[in-house]
């Protein structure tokens, strides 16, 4: 059985995820900020990490990547369309405050795929329309959906930040993550836990269309 944490980091709470399999190996999702704490919780929970997945560049989901690179020389994973964000404050969003710049990732993923990192295997799901590189995991056989800034409890992505697009993130909500099982659990980039099922009923911003 896999576990999971969820660590809200920064002073945006952007949600970092760490899952974990039997043998205490763990993937870690958004390291946004707070590099030091996030390094001393996996050490102190024993924990061997294999991987980092980025849901998209934002500097509030990449922030401590390089901090925990150094800490475990493990590879980070970004979608091809978001791989220059990582080092470019005006294209991560962070040219306006304190600039952002992280390594560029080691893994740069292509296209929709489904990958295998030690115990985890998950489908890379394409999700446009928040930022142009959005990529969503989803973790077919636990039900689990890691949905960035595409799907929120109760709210959807903004699209006002550079390569947003409403029509592609409306698209990529219901013609994507709305397709998955309605009890699929989502882990969005911010705020709680929701449901497939519970967004399709209950999403303010999806209803009627
Ligand atoms: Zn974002
Ligand atoms: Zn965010």
């Amino acid at each position: 059985m896999m576990k999971f944490y969820q660590l809200p980091l920064g002073s945006y709470a952007a949600n970092c995820y760490i899952l974990k399999d039997e043998k205490d190996q763990c993937i870690i999702i958004d390291p946004g900020a707070e590099g030091e704490k996030l390094v001393q919780f996996i050490k102190n929970n024993e924990l061997q990490p294999l991987a980092i997945l980025l849901t998209h560049a934002h500097s509030d989901h990449i922030g401590a990547a390089d901090e925990v690179r150094d800490a475990f020389q493990i590879p980070a994973y970004v979608h091809k369309n978001e791989e220059e964000w990582l080092y470019t404050p005006a294209l991560n969003g962070s040219d306006m405050d304190i600039p952002f710049v992280q390594r560029e990732a080691e893994k740069v993923i292509m296209n929709e795929s489904i990958l295998t990192i030690g115990n985890f295997t998950f489908d890379v799901l394409e999700t446009p329309g928040h930022s142009p590189g959005s990529i969503s995991f989803y973790f077919r056989e636990e039900g689990y959906l890691f949905s960035g800034d595409v799907l929120f409890k109760r709210g959807i992505g903004r699209t006002d930040f550079i390569g947003g697009n409403m029509d592609a993130l409306m698209n990529s909500i219901h013609h994507k993550l709305f397709k998955l099982p309605l009890n699929t659990v989502v882990f969005p980039g911010h705020g709680p836990l929701t449901s497939i099922e519970d967004e399709i009923k209950n999403n303010p911003f999806l209803k009627n269309i």
